[in-house]
């Protein structure tokens, strides 16, 4: 059977949301990437834009979020959900070991006056000491890991299912040996959702980002049928992000991710 996916994307911005009217053409929100396969959600990290996909919500009583490490970008959409305190919810968090204690502690008082606690929504987390050991089915989609190379550490996730698949690939530094990993871990996706943080030429070696170049040559390299740049810099504005996609207008297989984009795979 062959399902379609609905992929909409509610934030785009990397470390830090902005608000300023320099960043309204692609989004000032930060990570977060929702996947609707038949009745099922998928939501691909929890940053500033999950306010926007929560807002959406209507009948959806069960959240599976996938988050691929605890820097604060990837988790501050976690702050003031309605979504979270409603009895009649379950929301399962994946991600790395940690991932509980550590999302117990962020959201709480004093940082915040509502905690992440067991009395609103039920929480169902399931972690996984390393990539290897991170494997989960979400109706018909097959979830798999690969461990990321960022500072702290993390995951990029791969979703297979019913003839199709995505690999979500943000905050994630290409270089040298584990390029070759990657490869065969993308091999040959519909989708892949890569960390665009920098344009060619201004990438930071140990930041654990990558550039627009990168994914293209990489994605290619792997077989994929499209790329969705996205993690922005949050320094870039519209005017510099415009000048980027045009300069690889021509590739068919290259998307420039913006807030509220929605498409099928
Ligand atoms: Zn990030
Ligand atoms: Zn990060």
């Amino acid at each position: 059977m062959n399902t379609t996916w609905e992929i909409s994307v509610w934030g785009v911005r990397g470390s830090f949301p902005m608000a300023d009217r320099r960043h309204m053409d692609y989004g000032g929100n930060t990570s977060c990437i929702s996947v609707r396969s038949g009745e099922d959600m998928i939501v691909l990290d929890a940053g500033s834009g999950l306010i926007r996909l929560w807002n959406s919500l209507k009948t959806e009583k069960e959240l599976h979020i996938f988050i691929s490490h605890l820097h604060m970008d990837h988790i501050c959409g976690l702050f003031g959900s309605p979504f979270l305190l409603d009895k009649d919810r379950i929301v399962h968090f994946y991600g790395p070991a940690g991932l509980r204690n550590a999302l117990k502690a962020a959201v709480r008082p004093p940082y915040w006056p509502v905690s992440l606690k067991e009395g609103g929504a039920a929480l169902r987390f399931h972690e996984a000491v390393s990539a290897d050991a991170f494997f989960h089915k979400v109706g018909d989609v097959c979830v798999s890991a690969m461990n990321a190379r960022h500072p702290g550490g993390g995951f990029l996730y791969r979703l297979d299912g019913a003839g199709k698949s995505l690999v979500y690939a943000l905050d994630y530094e290409a270089d040298g040996q584990e390029t070759d990993l990657f490869i065969d871990f993308a091999s040959g996706c519909d989708l892949l959702v890569w960390d665009a943080a920098y344009d060619a030429g201004a990438a930071h070696p140990g930041w654990g980002h990558s550039t627009l170049e990168d994914g293209i040559r990489i994605g290619r390299m792997a077989g994929v049928g499209r790329i969705l740049m996205s993690h922005y810099s949050w320094e870039y504005d519209d005017e510099r992000l415009h000048a980027m996609e045009e300069r690889v207008r021509e590739k068919k297989d290259v998307v420039f991710a913006r807030e509220g984009m929605v498409f099928e795979i």
